[in-house]
């Protein structure tokens, strides 16, 4: 985690974290609360002040954060949540911490260029709309050479690897937030 730590005090986001006086008005602003009542943004914030970042990097809600930003507009101490939960994510998904739905979008990105396979819906309203049945794709030879000087493979497979060692949800080495 002192990677982590490292991160939050180089982009100040540790002068942030304590300036927080926890009075919840990011939840009351974020519209993934809306519709999950356990998504908590200001418990995030206090487990980084309370430098439980090993509990933190393994809750599986951090992944929820849309990154809209709407916590930063309401916050009265302007504390960039958004930015603090990318870290978080990337600390997360360095020890293999990251939900199987993101790891299988990463790879789709880097084989085909889409972050989402076209589902059947969407391939009919193309046709519907007259337009060609796939969107123009990248063209592979484009996507292999991206990949290689953004040196994906390897990324990959490094991650893969600490995926595999990383304890899965729900098990009793990753323990669920309770508060
Ligand atoms: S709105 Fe800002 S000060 Fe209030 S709990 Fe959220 S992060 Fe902390
Ligand atoms: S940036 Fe994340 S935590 Fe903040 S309001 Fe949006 S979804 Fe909620």
């Amino acid at each position: 985690m002192e990677i982590l730590k490292r991160i939050l005090k180089k982009y100040d986001l540790s002068i942030q974290i304590r300036a927080c006086y926890q009075c919840g008005v990011c939840v009351s602003g974020c519209p993934v609360g809306r519709f999950r009542w356990d998504f908590n943004p200001r418990r995030f914030i206090e487990m980084i002040a309370r430098d439980r970042l090993e509990d933190l990097v393994l809750q599986q809600d951090i992944w929820l954060c849309s990154h809209c930003l709407n916590c930063l507009e309401h916050c009265p101490q302007k504390i960039e949540v958004s930015e603090v939960l990318i870290h978080v994510k990337n600390a997360a998904a360095r020890l293999g911490n990251t939900p199987d739905k993101y790891v299988k979008m990463a790879a789709q990105i880097m084989t085909q260029g889409w972050s989402v396979e076209p589902v059947q819906r969407i391939l009919k309203y193309r046709q519907r709309l007259g337009l060609p049945e796939a969107a123009p794709g990248i063209d592979p030879k484009e996507l292999q050479t991206l990949g290689r000087c953004l040196n994906w493979p390897a990324k990959m497979a490094a991650f893969k690897s600490e995926k595999a060692k990383a304890p899965a949800a729900g098990s009793a080495d990753h323990p669920k937030e309770t508060e």
